[in-house]
């Protein structure tokens, strides 16, 4: 069966040194001090070390073959949006990183589709951006679950989603910039508890500040099952219900509705917390995603998803039907092996 991974990390093997080229700034920068791997340096300070799979496209396919997974949706890693930097300054480094994942998918067409990052602190040059990427093959962006701390539904993001839906270019929402990070720093708490935090916090913006209402063929998935937004929707909803002054001010509409609208990755690392997902969103709505290569990913690419006891049509809509609707491409792209 094809298998679409919705949800994986790749950076190129070289990039500029951002800070001394733009005279400022804590961008990230890769230090490749052993055969293998390499140190991503957040100005002088060591972030995390990643190992070759990170930028090797050709290794990165002979692994996903040991999982019987063709294909890899790749995008930046969030750390490089960079959404604090200067606007210019970040749509440089965006179309760098743009033009990599470009060049890759050009040259891996049945390995490799491609999400793009652009500068979300201003509209103007991120749609800018957006036109481009259309233009150069690539099916969508991944943007952060906050932009400088400021939440998805404000006013002067909505351009930027107005046009990702005229595009038909689909958005990955993927949590960073953790809400609480520097008061939980023990334990990976940013991980493991700011994460999941950070996408409900985004569904919960987008759907309360009228987004998906306003804009209902906007297509966008949210990483980690949607983080704790679904196991919690129970409490959502009866908050929507109970305190409309304060819920429903902007969108009048329960945000049960939204449920299988917006679509989700089956990173849970839990059979029956996916059983529940499935039980929420709809199989059509849930895809296939591993967050490879990072050790918190779902590094067997699935193999949990083909022992569950689910029909067979479940499974050709996780692991590749629902990511295709998504990304808005036809399945004979990757069945057809002569084009
Ligand atoms: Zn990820």
């Amino acid at each position: 069966m094809l298998k679409i991974d919705s949800h994986t990390h790749i950076l190129p093997r070289k990039m500029p040194n951002w800070s001394e080229k733009f005279g400022y700034g804590d961008f990230i920068y890769l230090q490749h001090h052993k055969k293998g791997f390499a140190k991503m340096m957040r100005g002088n300070q060591f972030f995390r070390e990643i190992k070759e799979n990170a930028w090797n496209p050709e290794l990165r396919i002979d692994e996903y073959a040991k999982f019987d997974t063709q294909v890899q949706v790749v995008c930046t890693i969030p750390v490089m949006f960079s959404y604090w930097a200067k606007p210019l300054d970040c749509l440089s480094l965006s179309q760098f990183l743009n033009d990599h994942i470009a060049k890759l998918v050009d040259k891996y067409p049945h390995h490799y589709i491609g999400l793009g990052t652009v500068p979300m602190q201003d509209a103007e040059l991120a749609v800018t951006e957006l036109e481009r990427l259309k233009k150069i093959g690539i099916k969508g962006i991944q943007i952060g679950s906050n932009i400088n701390d400021e939440n998805l539904n404000e006013e002067r993001f909505f351009p930027i989603f107005q046009a990702c839906e005229k595009l038909g270019l689909a958005v990955l929402v993927h949590p960073w910039n953790m809400m609480g990070e520097k008061k939980m720093q023990r334990y990976w708490l940013p991980w493991l508890v700011g994460m999941p935090a950070e996408t409900s916090r985004a569904i919960c913006s987008m759907i309360f500040g009228g987004i998906f209402e306003k804009l209902p063929k906007l297509r966008v998935m949210f990483a980690h099952a949607g983080g704790s937004f679904l196991p919690t929707i129970g409490r959502i909803a009866h908050g929507f219900d109970c305190r409309p002054d304060l819920v429903a001010i902007d969108n009048a509409v329960d945000p049960r509705k939204y449920l299988g609208k917006f679509w989700v990755d089956s990173v849970t690392h839990d059979g029956m917390m996916l059983e529940y997902v499935l039980k929420l969103q709809g199989s059509n709505r849930v895809m296939l995603g591993s967050d490879y290569p990072f050790p918190l990913g779902d590094l067997e690419i699935g193999r949990f998803i083909e022992e569950m006891a689910l029909t067979n049509k479940v499974k050709e809509d996780i692991f590749h039907l629902s990511a295709l609707e998504w990304l808005g491409i036809k399945k004979e792209n990757f069945t057809d092996r002569k084009k």
